[in-house]
Formats: C-alpha cells, structure tokens, sequence
C-alpha cells in the first residue's frame, strides 16, 4: 500500500479516517470498497518464490487484501503497529493471555471485567499453571504493591464492566512495565474514537468489533491491537493456533466503521441524555454513567478519554430479582438481549455475584441499559412503562 494520494497519516478528523481508512481503491480498479476475498490457496508463481514463502500473500489463514484492509484500518485509529483479528470478541481476550502466559506466571486481572474473561481465566488458565490474581479496580493506588516477580501481565478494563469503575491506566501500566509485564486492556466501550489505549501507556487493545464497529448486532468478531514490542509474539500466536477472522464478515465490520463516527455521537447524545433523567427518578438510587459529574469516577474518565459511548447502568432504589424483572418486563422498546454496540436498545439485569473485591451496589438490583439509535422521546416513554411496571408491583404487594 505505497505512495498514493489515499494513503493518509494520523493528522487528519476521525470521520475521515473511518471514511478512507484500511484500504487504496486505486489497488481495486477505483472499486471504493475492499472486495470480499475467498481463499484457502494462494498460487505462487514458481518453485523459488514458493521455497522462501516469497509474495504478499500465502494462504487463506495467514491474510488477504479483506483482512488487510480492516488490519490497516484498526492500526490508523489504534495507532497500534499491528492488528489481528479474530472470530469473536472473547477470543480477542483469549488469545493474547495465551500469548503471553505459560506456567509459572502471576497474572493481575480487574475484577470488574467482563465475565466470560473472568472464566476462561478461572478455567483454563489454572490448568495451564497460572495462577490469577483479581484486583478492585478503586484501590486508591492502582496495581501499587500487588506486582510480583512473576507477575506476566496485567489485564484492565475501564470502565469496568457492567459498573462503570475508571482507574487511572497510565499509572497502572507504569506499575506494571517497572515489574516486567504486557499490559492489556478490553476496550471495546470506548472504541477508539473514545480512548487510544497506546497512547496512555498499554501495550495491547482489545475490541468486542460485534459492538460498536459492527453496529447491527449482526456479526460477531474482535481484534487485538499491538505495539511494536509485543505485535510479533501476537501474530505468532494467532497463526500457531490457527484463528482468523471470515472475509464477509470482516468485510461487515469495515462497512460499520464508515458510519461508527456517526453513530457513536448519537449513541453518546441520547445516553447522557437518558442518564441526566433517570438521576432524577425516585426510583434509582444510582446512575453509574462515567460523563456524570456526580459519578465518583468521573475525573478520572474525563482526564483520559474524549467521550462516552451509549452503554451504561442504573441501580433501582431497593428490591431484588422481582423488582428487576417488573421493571424489565414493562419494557416494549427495549430488547430483552445480551451483546450491544447495534441500533437497537437493550436492557439486562446485571448479575454481578463473580465478583470478588470490587462488590455489587448494595442499594438495589443493577440494570444494565444499550442506549440505541432510536428517538430518545419514545426511549424515555418506554422507560417510564418500566417505572410504572414497578409501581405496579409494589401496589400488588401492599394489597396481598
Ligand atoms: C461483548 C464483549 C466481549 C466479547 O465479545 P463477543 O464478540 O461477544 O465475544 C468482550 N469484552 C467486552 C467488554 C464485551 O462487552
């Protein structure tokens, strides 16, 4: 992908980047989209260029101009010096704790991370003789004290999953990189538009692309961004397992990221505008949306990152699994579904009873809500069907 006037630097918007980025039409007859390559074999044009595995392309698994072009386009918004890719957002997790652990080693986890992380860590890393170590993402002091000399890698996530805590990552990465470790983090609520992880210090970023970058809760698909002192190992890895990502679905993600820019503005509008509303409500004890000044981690957010993407919590005031489900099966526009990141809204009860240190809000049952792309006047009607559901069940009690 040489000299051509669509090879552009990270000086330029945001918008423009996910508008031109990953890919030169020029290298496809003025085509502007990347085509959807299908391959297993590739065929060498001799016996020499064959022996030395010569030529850009090799094989199906190892790359092909589709799975270049998001590479590319994930490395320009990252900034990363390489990107893999892989068939879900949870392998995104796994491979590199796979590339980076082997027996013998300590790893620090957040313990508000993502629960399907939290089980491959309590699952199969034992097995292969590491031992995990959780950490609660509000020690005043980060990782201070808790690294050891075989301490590996240190994985975060902020905000923390479900619950929204912020961590100051520049000061956890530093901690880490004096004891030795990789640093990784899951940021896939943010996006990179939101927060560049390199930048702050980490050394691999993860995305769920199934979110936002896909944005139609129609593929599923993640990615790990690297620097150039851990890109290597990466890819290795990937490769010795045997994991890429499928042409056309790859090809759905590169469509999502032209409009992500667009959509992640309105996802951040109509969330803050929701948020600011139910902190309001009689009903909520809490709103756990990192852009509210009330929210205790609210400075840590706005000194790291450049916004907040539409995904956030509320703890009800009191009440249990009853409460939770009065409120959610009022519900009409909200979804009743896992994942998020597409154009619809969804709303989940949190189960949050994996944690060890970092404990679940005592004042009521937390829901979690995906602020979609739809009108925000019928999202707070909507909302307010819920809020009657639970008066309902109030009444309904008072009376038996
Ligand atoms: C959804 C999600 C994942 C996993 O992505 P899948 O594509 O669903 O496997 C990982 N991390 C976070 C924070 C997520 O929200």
């Amino acid at each position: 992908m040489s000299k051509s006037k669509h090879k552009h630097g990270p000086f330029q918007g945001i918008n423009t980047a996910l508008a031109h980025g990953g890919s030169d039409p020029m290298e496809f007859h003025g085509f502007v989209n990347v085509p959807v390559v299908h391959a297993s074999t590739v065929l060498f044009p001799d016996t020499e260029t064959m022996r030395r595995r010569g030529g850009r392309y090799r094989y199906g698994l190892s790359g092909t101009p589709t799975t270049d072009a998001l590479e590319h386009a994930l490395d320009e918004l990252e900034g990363s010096a390489g990107t893999i890719l892989l068939p879900s957002g949870l392998a995104a997790v796994s491979v590199p704790l796979l590339a980076f652990l082997g027996a013998g080693d300590h790893v620090l986890i957040v313990d508000s991370v993502y629960a399907p992380t939290r089980r491959f860590a309590d699952t199969v890393l034992p097995r292969m003789g590491v031992t995990v170590e959780y950490f609660d993402p509000l020690r005043p002091n980060g990782i201070e004290g808790l690294m050891r000399a075989d301490t590996k890698v240190v994985f975060l996530e902020a905000p923390g999953s479900n619950t929204f805590e912020m961590m100051d990552i520049r000061a956890a990465c530093d901690l880490a990189h004096a004891g030795g470790a990789v640093t990784m983090i899951d940021n896939t609520w943010a996006t990179p538009l939101y927060f560049r992880p390199l930048d702050h210090g980490v050394d691999l970023s993860i995305h769920a692309l199934t979110k936002y970058p896909g944005g139609h809760s129609d593929v599923m698909m993640g990615s790990v961004s690297a620097n150039a002192a851990t890109y290597a190992r990466l890819r290795d890895t990937q490769m010795t397992l045997g994991i890429n990502a499928a042409p056309d679905d790859v090809y759905l993600i590169l469509r999502g990221l032209k409009t992500m820019g667009l959509r992640l503005d309105r996802h951040q509008d109509s969330a803050l505008e929701l948020a600011e509303w139910l902190a309001t409500r009689p009903e909520v004890a809490k709103v756990l949306h990192p852009a509210l000044p009330s929210f205790p981690g609210h400075d840590l957010w706005k000194s790291q990152f450049k916004g907040a993407s539409g995904l956030f919590s509320i703890v009800l005031r009191g009440g249990g699994d009853l409460e939770a489900a009065a409120f959610l099966d009022a519900l009409r526009l909200f979804g009743l579904g896992f994942s998020w990141g597409g154009f619809e809204s969804l709303a989940v009860h949190c189960d949050l009873s994996d944690r060890t240190v970092a404990k679940a809000p005592a004042e009521g049952p937390v829901i979690r809500l995906q602020i979609g792309l739809e009108d925000v006047d019928d999202l707070k009607a909507d909302l307010e069907r819920g809020f009657a559901g639970l008066a309902d069940l109030g009444r309904r009690s008072m009376t038996k």
